[in-house]
């Protein structure tokens, strides 16, 4: 049995006890997106003491991401990291008791399983719908739980979703707001503790789950405005039965059979769109700075690839996927990716 003394604060409290820390110290859980809400996530269950986290994360951080992602600093930008495996150096340094495994991807209809199959919870640390309702499809599937959480300016929501007996997100979004609807952090911007207090409710709900506390889990869809202080509760129950929902009830997972997924995706706020190849393939970085010799400025570490030409500022990893700066068209990003990495 795993020594739990260093975690005595938190058994002291009545509804975890030494029980339910030995269960935390034995669970497992995949976080998927390491930014904003994903680092808060991160940093809180490690300190915890769950067994093991899987970080999978697709991006590397920037200085505008220093503001709100509580796990980076300077010296991780002026290493070329990526977000996740800063995010494990981190974690191992404040707890080292625990497993963490940093995966550098993109999360898509190919790879997702894989990455929860054998997690007992599903965090949401992501930035974006498609790939909520991808986890949505395949935790459903899987029959695995998750929570929900999400975050613009001041205000965020938050929601858990156990497959078989509460509402997941389809019965409550049945599809993506067009993006005219939804503001981004492009219009509306972010501030932390917003990001902050809705990833701490993630958390909590986290702790409830995994410490066995799950008839506590929040029932309802729960919106708060950290500026405004104004909360709601949307109630869930019975909407799982009254919905048609195409998930829970027509088993169609269209998110997961990759029927409604793109290859490109325009990154929120950031004038780049991410390319994602459908083959696997390994690069070998060396031979690609040889390309950029006399055209370009690169640098490169194992992780990643950087190169400025034309204007655009290419990051691409190993897998091949590349993330463009400089563009917000998908058309004309696949086109510089052909011209320069090839297909
Ligand atoms: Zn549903």
């Amino acid at each position: 049995m795993t020594d739990i003394s260093r975690y005595h604060r938190q058994y002291l409290f009545q509804k975890i006890g030494e029980a339910g820390q030995q269960r935390l110290v034995s669970s497992r859980v995949t976080v998927i997106g390491c930014g904003a809400l994903g680092t808060v996530l991160v940093n809180t269950l490690a300190r915890a003491g769950v067994g093991f986290i899987r970080i999978v994360d697709r991006d590397f951080i920037e200085f505008n991401n220093l503001q709100r992602q509580v796990l980076f600093d300077e010296d991780d930008i002026k290493e070329n990291l990526p977000k996740a495996v800063a995010a494990e150096r981190k974690i191992k340094k404040i707890n080292s008791q625990i497993q963490v495994e940093a995966i550098v991807s993109d999360v898509n209809f190919t790879n997702i399983e894989g990455f929860i199959k054998d997690a007992d919870l599903v965090l949401d640390g992501t930035d974006n719908f498609e790939t909520r309702f991808l986890i949505n499809d395949a935790c459903v599937k899987l029959a695995k739980p998750w929570i929900y959480g999400a975050v613009i300016g001041s205000h965020g929501l938050t929601m858990s979703i156990i497959p078989g007996k509460t509402a997941c997100l389809r019965c409550v979004f049945e599809s993506a707001p067009p993006p005219e609807m939804t503001p981004t952090c492009d219009t509306a911007g972010i501030i932390a503790p917003a990001s902050m207090i809705i990833a701490s409710l993630e958390a909590t709900e986290a702790l409830k789950f995994l410490t066995g506390n799950i008839q506590d889990l929040n029932s309802t869809l729960y919106s708060y405005d950290v500026w405004t202080r104004k909360s709601q509760s949307f109630k869930l129950e019975g909407l799982r039965d009254a919905t048609d929902c195409p998930v829970c009830k027509q088993g169609k997972f269209e998110f997961l059979s990759a029927t409604l997924s793109t290859s490109t995706t325009s990154l929120c706020g950031r004038n780049a769109v991410q390319v994602t190849r459908p083959d696997k393939i390994k690069l070998d970085f060396k031979q690609l700075a040889s390309r950029f010799e006399k055209i370009g400025e690169a640098k490169y570490n194992p992780f990643m690839f950087q190169v400025k030409v034309d204007g655009y500022e290419f990051t691409i990893f190993p897998d091949g996927r590349a993330i463009i700066k400089g563009t917000d068209d998908p058309a004309q990003a696949k086109t510089i990716y052909a011209k320069y990495i090839g297909v």
